[in-house]
């Protein structure tokens, strides 16, 4: 092999490689049952799955896998041999239609936030037909890898795949009613597209085991900044360490081997920082692919004495990681709905899907800033960095005027379609290339799609891209309600053009084109009358508000009782991952930071002595003397934080409800845990370093 590029896709089971195995009736089934026109028979399943096998066992695969996606961001895999013994004493491969179709998992340790109880813990696996399977593991002893949905024994959702399938298909429903009202008769299809772009930081494997916080935790609790961090700006887009280069290709040969395409690679500001950004694909193919991302990240960064850091958050001080989420839609006859190039011909349905989504994102703000209240994104959003916590829509200039002359109605009010046309023709060419980017806004348009920039870099893109589709889903019914009323085609123009006007200007107060990070943003958008809902706590309840149940209900993307165990699971999550850190920030002050503090300020002490013995000078020692009442005072302050927290601890452990727990930690445990971090930050940076029990920011974010 001469190249890696080569190495492209030879352990994922291509449609193609389907094609050639298996008869051409059944290869038409499978295209219907991947567009859910159709159910799967059987038989078409045994053939599948007899070709999927032979594929399989040629490639040197001895397992496989219903790999599915629970509700704990990661991915959840049970491996089952192919092996069977026939009647004749041969050992043969095996594997059927049913072996494909479903699996059975006892899955009671799950979170499943009640909507299961305990005595019907069975869950189960079912195909997904949309999403490739590929191969994985080691030469001869590989798994075939079934991308599945999981849920349980009666159906409810417990995963985070079906609720995106069944937005894909609720999105697609309205979108071709739209469609057809507006004169396309030829779209028969709808694809979702997403571009998932993941930052991830990178540090020395030994440094990193070396840190509780981060090998319990995935962030640094503790440590003070070095006196350089990202102003200089000399990593972002710097060259790439020879080091981790070698890292970037290994993860590039494993991604490409299972035909996911890894297409850009770069140093993201950040010192130790770093971005990979996938081709843009179906949805649900995207979603699994960045899980499959994630997880060969941080298995290759172990072999190159690395660990990746996919926290939102993993260091104070300087810029997060993100997951920002590309995302368009597009026909089969159409192409890209987002395009505004079709403007130029009188279409004007990509100002209709724009309108449609500033309203959705308007009406169901706080339900799209719950599905990206992860624990970890609180310390991300709404600093001097990634996104704030507001959630607005940046159009850029030419798209914000193009419906503001609407609006005032500039154009559009000839009721001939020709005028309307006219009017169309002079409106500025939006050029694919927007300049003027808006990287402060948390949903940015950027020239033929959005871009979600608010989803933390540790969660999977599903919740909010499923949320996204509902929302904008039930919109686009309401469109297509009002304009399969129009029975008059020429007329078309102008009853889209009296939808943007009036929803438009309805919506509007959700469009803001300045800069997020500015303080007097944060007032104008209350003036607006636009939340801030700046954490978790804050943030989650916006899925169980009366609005987000129902538009989850009305698209069929989730039920109010598989709403209400989201919303459960999430408080629950909350809980879990801050009483981690605090009960591990408590453990690193009392085993390693306050000994060794102690062990330091002897020393000192020590020499103090000395120094006194030898001159007997008092002023000698006057420095060395206050320099260790300082710290002594520090410590022993930090020690009444640590009191004070363990004490809190407890409290926390009395009460039952698990959103009040979460709010309880989050007004009263993450304060404190934040002036013990202060205290103890000032002690460090006056303790001699070879003493100090743990790599420091310098050792972490300068040493590779
Ligand atoms: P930037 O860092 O400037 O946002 P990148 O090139 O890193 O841009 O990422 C852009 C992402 O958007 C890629 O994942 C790309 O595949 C994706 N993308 C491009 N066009 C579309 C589209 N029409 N729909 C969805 N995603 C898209
Ligand atoms: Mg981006």
């Amino acid at each position: 092999m001469n190249n890696q590029l080569e190495l492209y896709g030879i352990n994922y089971f291509s449609e193609q490689e389907l094609k050639n195995r298996v008869s051409s009736a059944v290869y038409k089934e499978f295209q219907q049952v991947k567009r859910r026109t159709k159910e799967l028979s059987l038989e078409t399943a045994d053939a599948i799955a007899n070709a999927v096998k032979m594929w399989a066992t040629e490639n040197g695969a001895t397992h496989f896998t219903h790999w599915f996606q629970p509700l704990t961001e990661a991915t959840a895999e049970k491996h089952d041999s192919f092996i069977a013994i026939n009647s004749d004493g041969i050992v043969m491969p095996q594997f059927s239609g049913k072996d494909l179709i479903k699996g059975e998992a006892d899955t009671s340790s799950f979170p499943n936030g009640g909507v299961r109880s305990t005595f019907e813990a069975r869950g189960y696996t079912a195909w997904d037909a949309s999403s490739p399977m590929f191969l994985r593991g080691e030469e001869f002893c590989k798994t075939l890898y079934i991308p599945t949905a999981f849920v349980g024994y009666n159906g409810e959702t417990l995963d985070k795949k079906v609720p995106l399938l069944r937005s894909l298909r609720s999105l697609e429903k309205q979108v071709l009613r739209v469609q057809k009202a507006i004169g396309d008769s030829e779209s028969k299809y709808v694809d979702v597209n997403l571009g998932v772009e993941q930052e991830y930081f990178l540090v020395s494997k030994d440094q990193y085991y070396k840190r509780q916080d981060l090998l319990l935790g995935g962030r640094t609790i503790f440590g003070s900044m070095p006196p350089k961090g990202q102003e200089l700006s000399d990593h972002y887009y710097g060259t790439i360490k020879d080091k981790v280069s070698s890292f970037m290709a290994e993860v590039d040969r494993e991604l490409w081997k299972i035909g996911v395409m890894a297409k850009t690679k770069h140093n993201e500001v950040s010192p130790n920082q770093f971005e990979l950004a996938l081709m843009f694909n179906s949805a649900n193919i995207s979603v699994d692919q960045n899980q499959l991302v994630m997880d060969i990240l941080k298995k290759v960064a172990v072999k190159h004495n690395f660990a990746a850091l996919l926290h939102e958050k993993p260091f104070a001080g300087i810029n997060g990681s993100g997951k920002h989420c590309n995302w368009s839609f597009s026909s089969d006859a159409k192409g890209n709905l987002l395009d505004p190039e079709t403007l130029e011909e009188g279409n004007l349905s990509f100002l209709l899907y724009a309108t449609a989504i500033i309203e959705a994102v308007d009406l169901h703000a706080d339900l799209l800033r719950a599905s990206t209240a992860t624990p970890g994104n609180d310390f991300r959003l709404g600093g001097h960095e990634a996104p704030p916590a507001i959630i607005s829509v940046f159009l850029g200039d030419q798209l914000s005027e193009i419906l503001e002359n609407i609006e005032k109605g500039e154009i559009g009010t000839h009721t001939s379609s020709s005028q309307v046309k006219i009017g169309v023709k002079n409106f500025p060419k939006i050029p694919k290339d927007v300049t003027d980017r808006n990287r402060t806004s948390p949903f940015a348009f950027t020239g033929n799609k959005f871009e979600f920039r608010m989803p933390g870099s540790s969660a999977s893109p599903s919740t909010p891209m499923y949320i996204l589709n509902a929302i904008v889903a039930d919109v686009l019914r309401g469109y297509a309600d009002e304009l399969e009323k129009n029975t008059d085609k020429d007329k078309i123009n102008s009853s889209i053009i009296h939808l943007l006007k009036t929803r438009y200007q309805r919506h509007k107060r959700r469009v803001f084109n300045g800069n997020g990070y500015d303080k007097e943003w944060v007032k104008e958008a209350g003036l607006r009358g636009i939340n801030n809902l700046r954490n978790t706590v804050e943030g989650i309840p916006g899925y169980i508000k009366e609005d987000s149940i129902e538009v989850l209900e009305r698209t069929k993307v989730l039920s109010r009782a598989e709403t209400e165990s989201i919303f459960k699971i999430y408080s629950e999550r909350y809980n879990k991952v801050t009483s981690i850190e605090v009960k591990t920030a408590i453990r690193m002050c009392r085993t390693e930071i306050f000994p060794a503090i102690t062990t330091y300020t002897n020393t000192v002490l020590n020499s103090i002595k000395q120094v006194n013995e030898v001159f007997g000078d008092a002023d000698l020692v006057q420095k060395d003397k206050e320099h260790v009442l300082n710290i002594l005072n520090l410590k022993n302050d930090a020690k009444d934080y640590v009191v004070k927290l363990s004490k809190e601890m407890r409290e926390v452990d009395k009460i039952e409800d698990e959103y009040e727990k979460a709010k309880y930690l989050n007004s009263h445990l993450v304060p404190l845990l934040l002036i013990l971090r202060n205290r103890i930050d000032k002690i460090e940076i006056h303790v001699d370093k070879n003493i100090w029990p743990m790599p420091t920011y310098t050792d972490l974010l300068f040493k590779l």
